[in-house]
């Protein structure tokens, strides 16, 4: 195997494969906007080379949870329009302003707060008011809508704002034909016709597409799509297959000790792995700490020496071990834990699957201690 640098670990992020995957993404939008969702440092890929990466692409926005994640984005240089949704009481919202990110507003107190803002700083904010069409998470339900609307329309009067988006978010588009998907999308027509007759104009960005609808649900594309997932070339729906996405990250490591140990020797704590016979192991510097997760003990696979070898004994929180049976290997040979599987390595749905949780929660866990090296 081939030694790539002299990092104990690092993630590896392929940015010809998210620009393919934007691309694929771009083909199946019919027209709609494309805009990126670089939150939680990009799934765990580093937002910036991603960014950039997206919008060298065709994406055209970029969207993230939080307003600091998009004032990272705009202090490196970002230009393109960020859209951020998650907004908590008496955030300091006047440097989103000045920075031109455009902010989500699913409550009337949040339309409050970010006019306030605007008067403070003298911008008019673009707002996307969001509607709860059923995940019953931000954005104002059917009962509150028309008030936010009326209440939104208002401080537009005013100057302060600028109604730029109606949006919402699926529940269960990774489910196909989930009964909801449809209900969803009729709630948000209803939406959009309600806002309509009260005066929002008929230009405003309609949006509501995840990757899962961006990829299966044609009809859910409207103005703009928001694919995060798919982004990274990792399926939304895995049952679904990979949709012709290429997997970015390959998160490797390099084996800090290898040794031989005798027949009953107990691994790690616990001694949760006794080995059977005479046998070589190997110290892989990853642990908890970096997003490998305690539960992958005895369960997920590595690609190491030519062959998968499962973890042996618990995950620590920097190092676990590996049993490499009687192959050569020596410390500096590099592991792979997951990537594209071109290689015969586990993919981060194989991840995912042996530990029980979606490759979401695989990718974004990887710790700030492993580099990622974009190539
Ligand atoms: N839009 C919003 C509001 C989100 O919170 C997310 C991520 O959960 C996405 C879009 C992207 O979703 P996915 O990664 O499933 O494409």
């Amino acid at each position: 195997s081939t030694v790539h640098s002299a990092t104990p670990a690092e993630a590896r992020v392929d940015l010809s494969a998210i620009r393919d995957n934007v691309r694929l993404l771009a083909e199946r939008t019919s027209g709609a906007d494309l805009m990126a969702v670089v939150k939680a440092d990009a799934y765990g890929h580093g937002a910036l080379p991603v960014a950039k990466a997206c919008l060298e692409a065709g994406a055209t926005r970029l969207g993230t949870a939080f307003v600091r994640e998009a004032l990272a984005l705009r202090e490196a240089g970002i230009t393109a329009p960020i859209l951020s949704w998650l907004i908590t009481p008496g955030e300091p919202l006047d440097a989103a302003l000045l920075a031109d990110v455009e902010l989500s507003a699913g409550a009337t107190w949040v339309v409050d707060e970010i006019a306030a803002a605007a008067g403070r700083t003298g911008r008019t904010a673009r707002v996307h008011l969001k509607a709860d069409t059923g995940n019953s998470r931000g954005g104002a339900t059917v009962a509150d809508w028309p008030s936010l609307v009326e209440h939104a329309l208002a401080a537009r009067a005013t100057g302060a704002i600028e109604i730029a988006g109606l949006w919402s978010h699926f529940a269960c588009a990774d489910i196909p034909g989930h009964p909801s998907i449809a209900r969803q999308l009729a709630t948000f027509d209803e939406a959009v016709a309600v806002a309509g007759k009260a005066g929002v104009p008929g230009d405003v960005t309609r949006h509501i597409a995840n990757s899962a609808a961006t990829l299966t649900l044609p009809q859910a594309r409207y103005d703009m799509v928001r694919p995060g997932i798919a982004v990274y070339g990792l399926s939304p729906v895995p049952e679904l297959g990979d949709f012709g996405l290429r997997p970015a990250m390959t998160l490797s490591a390099r084996l800090a000790h290898v040794k031989r140990v005798p027949p009953g020797s107990g691994v790690s704590y616990g001694h949760l792995y006794v080995t059977e016979r005479e046998t070589t192991l190997g110290l892989v510097p990853l642990g908890y700490a970096d997003g490998i997760a305690r539960n992958a003990t005895n369960q997920a696979e590595v690609l190491a020496a030519g062959s998968r070898r499962r973890i042996a004994g618990r995950v620590c929180m920097d190092q676990f071990v590996i049993d490499l049976g009687d192959d050569p290997a020596e410390s500096g040979d590099e592991v792979i834990l997951f990537g594209p599987g071109d290689h015969g390595e586990p993919t981060c749905q194989d991840w995912a699957d042996s530990l029980g949780t979606i490759n979401y929660e695989i990718v974004t866990r990887i710790g700030s201690r492993v580099p990622r090296v974009h190539l």
